[in-house]
């Protein structure tokens, strides 16, 4: 069985599935003719066409290391009779964790102070915020919302405010957080805000100029879960005319962004090329979880993770 992988994952799990199966890794896995001899494909950004899946010949399945599957067309998948799994929860952890990374970055202007004393300069007046006792808006309350829910809470005795129409109310109740109806009324309370949902014809620019007209001017916007749920031109307006106090996003809707993107030219902003959810541990969760999934239909076994 050939199982090619298309994005690059952990060196420790390459050797794990050569173990059992044929493995092609990248770049070699991209030049290859993937459609005519992969039985497996593990994919991370990789996007998967409905034309590429018409033309597999021999394709079982789409093992997405990760959670998001916007990447792939999955009604084409379907069609196709080729099964598709992901690793949920698997980088959960790591991508919480760098949301805290990046709120309290943005709070004490760390990248500006880290430019200044490179270049030689000395500027000890603090124009930076605390996280402690914030007010912080999520919107998505699912695995990702929720671990950043319990570091904010315990850590830092914030108050959590999240928009989450279909995540239940004892999940609310379980993490102390308070449940809201309607994205404006985050906007208006909170000093964060920090998107967790999927892309999809609902989230797609859920956060354009109405959204950030309501955010406080001291407030910062958190992205790291896809480009398409921002606005960017927007976001470049809010943030160059201070509207609002800072942003980072970690995903773009063109990746890699475009050097000339206005954003990456403000002060105010930091960017980070997709790597929320991509520690050496969550690497290594995430490239055995496709691994299973993999094993798993061709033992002829429902994967753990199967999503069409
Ligand atoms: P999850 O499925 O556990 O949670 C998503 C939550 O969003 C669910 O609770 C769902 O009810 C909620 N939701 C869906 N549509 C909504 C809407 N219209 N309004 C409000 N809430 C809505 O997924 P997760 O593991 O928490 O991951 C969330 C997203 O983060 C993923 O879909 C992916 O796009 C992104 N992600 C990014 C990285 C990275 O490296 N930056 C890594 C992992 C995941």
């Amino acid at each position: 069985m050939k199982v090619f992988v298309m994005d690059a994952i952990n060196e420790d799990v390459s050797r794990k599935i050569a173990e059992s199966y044929e493995v092609i890794l990248p770049p070699l896995s991209r030049k290859l003719d993937w459609k005519k001899e992969a039985d497996a494909i593990i994919v991370r950004t990789f996007p998967i066409t409905k034309q590429d899946l018409k033309e597999c010949t021999n394709l079982k399945i789409i093992a997405k290391h990760g959670v998001g599957v916007d990447n792939i067309d999955l009604i084409a998948a379907q069609e196709n009779n080729i099964i598709v799994t992901n690793t949920p929860g698997e980088n959960s952890n790591s991508v919480a964790e760098y949301v805290i990374t990046l709120i309290l970055s943005l709070f004490r202007n760390l990248p500006s102070y880290n430019n200044l004393v490179k270049q030689g300069k000395w500027h000890s007046l603090s124009t930076s915020f605390e996280l402690h006792e914030k007010t912080i808006g999520l919107i998505g309350l699912g695995d990702i919302g929720s671990k950043v829910s319990r570091i904010l809470k315990n850590g830092f005795n914030a108050n959590i405010i999240a928009y989450d129409p279909f995540t239940p109310d004892e999940q609310f109740k379980k993490l102390e957080v308070q449940k809201v109806n309607s994205i404006s009324e985050l906007l208006l309370a909170c000093d964060v805000i920090s998107l967790h949902v999927p892309l999809n014809e609902a989230t797609k620019n859920m956060i354009s100029l109405p959204e950030l007209l309501k955010m406080k001017p001291t407030s910062i916007l958190i992205n790291v879960s896809r480009g398409g749920v921002v606005n960017e031109d927007d976001l470049y307006k809010a943030l160059n005319e201070k509207i609002i106090f800072a942003a980072a996003c970690d995903v773009f809707q063109q990746e890699p962004v475009e050097k000339n993107s206005p954003l990456l030219t403000l002060e105010n902003f930091i960017a980070s090329p997709h790597i929320g959810g991509s520690s050496i541990e969550s690497l290594k969760r995430m490239g055995l979880g496709a691994l299973k999934n993999i094993d798993a239909v061709f033992n002829n076994q429902i994967p753990p993770n199967q999503i069409v």
